[in-house]
């Protein structure tokens, strides 16, 4: 027989879980209804804390908001002050709107960041959500179909933030969706490949629907939606949408627009000057031409562009955010008693090959692990020793230099 809550009858399903006692099963939702009837409505009290922890106006400012990006984003100076302020918008709407009585409403805009491969895009939207302390479901657009179709349904972001946001549906509504490669579902035009996916507008179309700010369906547990299934209800009108991607081609399309408007020699010596900085022009015409539809483009008002990484801002990443790599390993070597020391010039090294990699910083890890493999193996056995690593080991594979402690003090 099936089991069913004692006091409201429902079944128990993969959506109601029971509790039993001696001949009678309780449902979780009586169980919270019974909390409430004896303590009080402890969702409102949690609410209320986390809104003055995450929302207060000081902590809110673009500056503050660009302080903890610096922390952990190096560089990319322009497109983490344009991303501070949007998301201080993002949040001064939803929060301070109802302060001035009148019958302005401000728009939702979201945001959209337009840089290579491992530049930092998904970086600084996470660093923002973990400051903020809203959830955040980060996407990728390729594996995003139009419903009916094989692939993930666009829905599921929001399950999955839901799910980030503990099952808490309020707190979801204040999150953050963070959908990487949206170029990539840029509709094809006539200077696109032809074997490119077909669907792109229609997922263009999907997402339109949930960043405009509307509600809602989605199945409770994620998966394709089914006809006779429950439906969960999201407001989506307060969720802060990202987009990013890299926009390959995009820079072509700037500088075809612009060079209309620029004759001759001028045009030659500006287009050399400002290849790498012509992102921070793109308009919204030129993400059309790219292949973004119109509407999409209107809903992604704040765009902020960030740059290739150089060989500069590899060595600082290396060692200078919080997390830094290298203060991680310097970490997990004096644990062992080991003291690590990287030569600025095999920073230097590591660096030039997270270059050639093009990949950006999500290279450097993968190289330093490799640099690290057998000098890790053997790191029990170095206590007491320096181990220096010079640019030998890093280019030609060579053994670093071990350095015995006492020696060097003596
Ligand atoms: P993408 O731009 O493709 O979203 P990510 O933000 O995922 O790139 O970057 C991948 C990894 O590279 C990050 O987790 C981080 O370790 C490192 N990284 C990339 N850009 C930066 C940056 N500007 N500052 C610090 N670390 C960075």
């Amino acid at each position: 027989m099936m089991k069913e809550c004692s006091f409201c009858r429902t079944k128990e399903s993969l959506e109601t879980r029971l509790i039993a006692g001696e001949g009678v099963f309780i449902c979780e939702h009586c169980v919270v209804s019974a909390y409430k009837i004896f303590f009080g409505d402890i969702d409102n009290e949690e609410n209320t804390k986390d809104e003055k922890k995450s929302f207060s106006g000081e902590l809110l400012a673009p500056k503050k908001l660009k302080e903890m990006l610096d922390r952990y984003v190096i560089g990319q100076e322009n497109a983490k002050k344009v991303f501070s302020v949007g998301v201080y918008n993002h949040y001064k709407r939803i929060f301070k709107q109802s302060e001035i009585e009148d019958d302005t409403e401000i728009s939702k805009s979201n945001i959209l960041l337009i840089g290579p491969t491992g530049s930092g895009k998904t970086l600084m939207a996470q660093t923002i959500a973990r400051f903020l302390d809203v959830p955040i479901a980060i996407s990728d657009a390729t594996s995003l179909t139009e419903a009916g179709y094989v692939g993930e349904d666009v829905e599921n972001i929001l399950t999955r933030l839901i799910q980030a946001a503990d099952g808490d549906v309020k707190r979801a509504e204040q999150g953050i969706v963070f959908i990487d490669e949206v170029d990539k579902v840029a509709r094809m035009s006539e200077n696109r490949s032809i074997t490119r996916d077909v669907s792109g507008e229609g997922v263009q179309q999907a997402l339109l629907k949930i960043i405009e700010g509307s509600l809602v369906n989605i199945p409770p547990k994620g998966g394709r939606k089914h006809p006779n299934q429950e439906f969960m209800q999201i407001d989506t009108s307060n969720i802060l949408f990202i987009c990013g991607g890299a926009f390959d081609g995009l820079e072509e399309i700037i500088k075809r627009r612009k060079g209309k408007n620029v004759l001759g020699f001028d045009q030659e010596k500006r287009a050399k000057s400002d290849d790498s900085k012509l992102l921070q022009d793109v308009e919204p015409d030129d993400l059309v031409h790219y292949g973004l539809i119109p509407e999409l483009i209107g809903r992604l008002h704040v765009v902020a562009t960030l740059e290739e990484i150089g060989e500069d801002e590899m060595v600082r990443i290396l060692t200078e955010p919080k997390n830094a790599i290298l203060k991680q390993y310097k970490k997990l070597f004096a644990i062992d008693n080991v003291e690590l020391t990287f030569e600025e010039d095999a920073l230097r090294e590591v660096a030039k090959l997270a270059i050639k990699r093009k990949t950006g910083a999500r290279g450097l890890r993968t190289i330093m692990e490799d640099v690290m493999i057998d000098i890790m193996y053997e790191l029990p056995e170095l206590v007491g020793y320096e181990v220096l690593i010079t640019k030998d080991v890093v280019v030609n594979g060579q053994k670093p230099l071990y350095i015995k402690k006492d020696k060097k003090s003596a």
